[in-house]
């Protein structure tokens, strides 16, 4: 599944593709992904103008000139292509699948300039609406979520509220969407790890000084991974069409029984599930 930094690097990368230009025509393909498209979807979109990409959380909003706002959510395997006068891009190289099957290209935005925008989905757990921009603090989506892990919203102080009493265990709080939007599994585990606490320790156990060291750590996973996703961007002509991961190296997500990175620890990295999440960790660096 995209997390935030991949949902990011699409964002970035559609940017160029239709910010500012109109949208001449749209192509569906199908009546439904996760959920069934907006009534006359595809004439609401026709003509429009993008007037700017923004993103919350793992939701890309296109805004539109007529004061809509079209929010798509990628799901587990949804993918954006850009076909252009030089050739197919894709916004964001990403790795571990397979190339874009055109069967699975479910709507396609012919875009001002000679541009074609795609998005493919084979497994249809994405899904697109369209709301009107300034009843947005209403939208379901994005009703009650916290602050960008990476904006400055997200503080120590203000972890030390948002958990200050929760019974739950702290994975599973940095994983509310309440608490903290867009945060993952993957950087849940590397921002725990970074900040020497355990996976297990009782959010209400974090406000004070953990807190003040938690909150820079899952800022910095969150800029880092978005940081080595808008490298990618440069040489986006040559990717196939995988969307997976950054190929990036992580510390702990997925290295089960392989030794700690923490310089002078002879541990292993476990991994243990909560709330049906694997979530990997040093029983000796994390407490
Ligand atoms: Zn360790």
């Amino acid at each position: 599944m995209p997390e935030l930094p991949e949902v990011e690097t699409v964002r970035r990368g559609l940017v160029p593709a239709i910010e500012g230009r109109r949208i001449e025509a749209v192509v569906l393909n199908r009546p439904d992904l996760r959920f069934p498209f907006p009534e006359r979807f595809a004439e609401r979109l026709t003509g429009r103008r993008v007037e700017r990409l923004d993103r919350r959380a793992k939701y890309l909003l296109i805004r539109l000139d007529d004061g809509t706002s079209l929010l798509s959510h990628l799901g587990m395997s949804g993918r954006y292509s850009i076909e252009a006068e030089a050739g197919i891009r894709q916004p964001g190289d990403f790795v571990h699948a397979e190339p874009a099957n055109p069967r699975h290209d479910h709507v396609v935005l012919s875009v001002e300039g000679g541009v074609t925008v795609r998005y493919n989905d084979p497994r249809r757990f994405g899904f697109m609406t369209l709301y009107a921009t300034q009843e947005e603090a209403a939208q379901p989506f994005l009703a009650g979520l916290g602050p960008e892990p990476n904006s400055n919203a997200f503080s120590a102080a203000y972890l030390d509220e948002a958990l200050a009493g929760r019974r739950t265990p702290i994975k599973s709080a940095l994983l509310d969407q309440r608490i903290v939007a867009g945060l993952g599994n993957i950087y849940v585990c590397e921002a725990l790890y970074r900040a020497g606490i355990s996976p297990r320790r009782q959010a209400a156990s974090i406000p004070g000084k953990r807190a003040a060291r938690l909150a820079p750590e899952v800022r910095s996973v969150i800029d880092e991974a978005i940081a080595s996703g808008g490298s990618t961007l440069k040489d986006f002509a040559a990717a196939d069409g995988a969307l997976g991961y950054f190929q990036h190296r992580f510390r702990t997500y997925g290295r089960e029984g392989e030794a700690c990175l923490t310089p002078g620890c002879n541990s292993r990295i476990q991994r243990i599930v909560q709330s049906a999440r694997s979530t990997f960790f040093c029983p000796t660096c994390q407490r």
